[in-house]
């Protein structure tokens, strides 16, 4: 079949989370990327998980030594200029977020939304560092609010090779517990974890499919940065045009209102890289999903049943 440029949009093929927010919101939203300011407790005391470098994913208006409200007043102006008037949701998306005691959570989560701008927030976070406390402090301040549970794979071998330091038996319970108390659940995935055939990732995709909790995915590739265990293990890493192909064959089996809130890895930067398996940019990666998809005539939840 033969398309214009002007069908050829992404959003024909995959729920987007623009699209989500827009409909969610009735106008365009916006995250504020913000730093909790606890190091990650599984890389405290376990050397964390082979692929982390704690370097790459401090945004340029985080900080571990600025307040929330120093960091929001940093970022929200540069948000402001950029996109306009959009709304804004508090996203504490490094480290582990939901890492320290509940009083001190409590404070930083206040902090956030006493901002006149912030009007919910987005959790990213470990599946063994949630419990029935934190949820209940969570549902308690009444705001659009997801959880972003670190799943990576439904396979044990893939989630020990890759030191995560929790089972998929912990992280389906997890995510069980956060649907249950009526949050809204994301999961983080890595597709092409070494090991992996094209079907353990299918089952893995086809998994999140059936669990109805689950109402939003970030999918990855696999990024080898200098300064971890991942670069030290000379595993094979697929190449983006690799992982195009797959991500590309594995959303047929996507439930449809599944959202998707990443596509790619982001903000990699080349001089942080081991193995540099990235060609490209993320807009020439989306170009090539957009018509790897058109061309095969593939769409999310095609082959879901
Ligand atoms: S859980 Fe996240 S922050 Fe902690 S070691 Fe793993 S990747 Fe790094």
């Amino acid at each position: 079949m033969k398309f214009g440029s002007e069908e050829r949009k992404l959003e024909n093929k995959i729920f987007t989370y623009s699209q989500y927010l827009k409909t969610k919101f009735g106008k365009k939203v916006f995250r504020v990327g913000l730093s909790l300011g606890k190091i990650c407790p599984h890389r405290l005391k376990n050397n964390g998980c082979v692929f982390c470098n704690p370097e790459t994913f401090t945004g340029e208006y985080q900080s571990q030594n600025l307040s929330i409200k120093a960091q929001l007043e940093n970022a929200i102006p540069r948000i402001k200029r950029a996109c306009g008037d959009v709304a804004l949701l508090a996203y504490f998306q490094d480290e582990t977020s939901t890492a320290g005691s509940l009083d001190f959570l409590k404070v930083k989560f206040k902090q956030a939304l006493s901002h006149p701008e912030i009007i919910g927030l987005v959790i990213s976070t470990r599946p063994d560092f949630v419990n029935l406390e934190i949820l209940e402090l969570l549902k308690s301040f009444q705001v659009p609010l997801t959880i972003e549970i670190g799943l990576q794979s439904i396979h044990d071998k893939s989630l020990k090779l890759l030191n995560r330091g929790h089972t998929f038996e912990q992280a389906e319970k997890t995510i069980q517990q956060c649907g249950e108390n009526g949050l809204d659940v994301g999961v983080h995935l890595i597709m092409g974890i070494p090991g992996e055939s094209f079907a353990d990732m299918k089952k893995t995709v086809q998994w999140i499919s059936a669990n109805k909790f689950i109402k939003q995915v970030k999918f990855h590739n696999l990024v080898v940065y200098k300064n971890t265990k991942l670069a030290e293990m000379n595993l094979p890493i697929l190449t983006i045009d690799e992982y195009i192909e797959a991500l590309a064959n594995l959303l047929p089996h996507l439930r449809k209102d599944i959202v998707v809130t990443r596509l790619f890895t982001s903000n990699v930067r080349k001089n942080q890289l081991a193995v540099d398996n990235i060609t490209g940019n993320k807009t020439k990666w989306m170009a090539k999903l957009r018509d790897y998809l058109y061309e095969n005539e593939l769409e999310q939840g095609k082959d879901f049943r």
